[in-house]
């Protein structure tokens, strides 16, 4: 037995579908110890979306460490922390409309930023109740998990997941029915049962509840709703920012402003813990320490950060050919559909946070374990793991999109072959 499966808590997972040792990794590219290499389609679940190894954020970081500069910090002021503020200030947020926004640095983890997030809710509005969507996906500590849909995940707890109202997410009633709708109407109704919520908070595409994009309609209906009835709109951008939307904010083309939002995985740019929750400037009624936590000033993901939105987000560029590659990526995943069963399957998702889905997870699971026995790293999601979900770093190159996506093509005649002849 090694030594993974000797002490290593039964509780990991991507270790299982993977159960390789892996040793190397740059860009979209994986090496394992023995030297075999894969390509990923999995990027850290959204983790790296500059890929792995980034030279330009490895130099930073490495001139960085060389000059003794701060590693932990607590909260206290840094010159990174500075780096970090002022190009954040500069090239991210003022260029959409967010320059007067607060940044809260939470605990280094996605988690860590919706908790902080909500309890800021809760705090400035004096009300409990939090609305969160069906397949949503939020986090697994306490409040988070509150506003989180899966099961497999709640059942975790052990504990009430008290204080959040569940309502149906744009589609989940089948296309033509707004259900914006029906979260005005309950909230307008005294006798609903539903008190006054302090916020709502919501996904603009759901990573991990299967790849469901809002429409840019009903996030602006979303964000209506929250005005009329007084309620904060929080934004869990954590998956979907950070440019996987082919922006680098997931709702810019919506034209919303929420009042809160939160960012991880792929801020720091290198995989490194980070997060934060930014907010409107009225919001921002903490009082010192009210909220702390000791990991909440990763000055190397400072640095790395730092260098990615100089380096990828002074103009457009970058995201243009995000979108230039999400559009090869979708037309391919089109293709493939219409090879393999235009009926059954469905193309999800925005940008390269794109999918299909099968109808149902037995399909989807022999597709990725396939794939990557023929050299591609790709995961799962949605309530029955029926998603195939291609979360590929946006520095992915266009031959590395066409060989995952052969080999997607060949998992799928595979497997619905094996499927079919199982079945008769
Ligand atoms: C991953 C994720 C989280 C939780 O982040 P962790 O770093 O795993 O705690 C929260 N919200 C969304 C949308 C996520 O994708």
């Amino acid at each position: 037995m090694n030594i993974f499966e000797q002490i290593e808590s039964d509780v990991r997972t991507y270790s299982r579908s993977f159960p390789v040792v892996f040793k190397r990794a740059q860009g979209a590219q994986l090496m394992t110890e023995d030297g075999r290499e894969f390509v990923d389609f999995l990027a850290g679940a959204g983790t790296l979306n500059y890929g792995h190894n980034h030279p330009v954020l490895k130099k930073a970081l490495l001139s960085y460490i060389e000059q003794d500069g701060l590693t932990h910090g607590l909260d206290m002021y840094s010159c990174a922390k500075r780096e970090f503020l002022q190009t954040f200030h500069d090239l991210i947020l003022t260029p959409r409309g967010f320059s007067d926004y607060r940044v809260q640095f939470t605990g280094p983890t996605g988690t860590n930023a919706v908790e902080a997030a909500l309890k800021l809710a809760r705090k400035v509005t004096g009300r409990s109740e939090i609305i969160s969507f069906t397949n949503g996906f939020h986090g697994v500590s306490g409040g988070a998990l509150a506003c989180t849909g899966n099961q497999h995940h709640r059942g975790g707890m052990g504990a009430s997941l008290a204080d959040v109202t569940r309502m149906p997410f744009d589609g989940y009633l089948g296309d033509g029915v707004d259900t914006t709708e029906y979260l005005d109407k309950t909230l307008s109704d005294p006798s609903s049962g539903i008190d006054h919520p302090a916020a709502v908070i919501v996904e603009t595409i759901q990573g991990e509840g299967g790849l469901n994009a809002a429409s840019y309609a009903w996030l602006r209906n979303l964000q209506a709703v929250c005005r009329k009835h007084d309620m904060l709109l929080i934004v869990d951008d954590i998956q979907s920012g950070c440019g996987r939307s082919g922006h680098f904010f997931s709702f810019e083309e919506a034209g919303i402003q929420p009042d809160i939002i939160t960012l991880s995985k792929s801020l720091s740019g290198y995989g490194l813990p980070f997060a934060v929750t930014i907010f409107r400037e009225s919001l921002d009624q903490w009082s010192p320490g009210e909220h702390n936590g000791t990991f909440r000033g990763n000055n190397h993901a400072f640095i790395t950060a730092a260098a990615a939105f100089r380096h990828f987000w002074s103009d457009d560029t970058f995201a243009k050919a995000v979108r230039r590659k999400a559009e090869k990526l979708r037309s391919g995943l089109q293709a493939l559909i219409q090879r393999h069963g235009a009926r059954d399957l469905i193309l999800k998702g925005r940008g390269l946070m794109s999918g299909i889905e099968c109808p149902n997870g037995e399909l989807a699971e022999r597709v990725v374990r396939l794939a990557f026995s023929k050299g591609l790293v790709i995961e799962t999601s949605g309530a029955h793991g029926q998603v195939v979900k291609c979360l590929v770093p946006l520095v992915i190159t266009d031959e590395q999109i066409e060989f995952g996506l052969k080999v997607l093509d060949q998992a799928f005649n595979q497997a619905l072959s094996e499927l079919s002849q199982q079945a008769s």
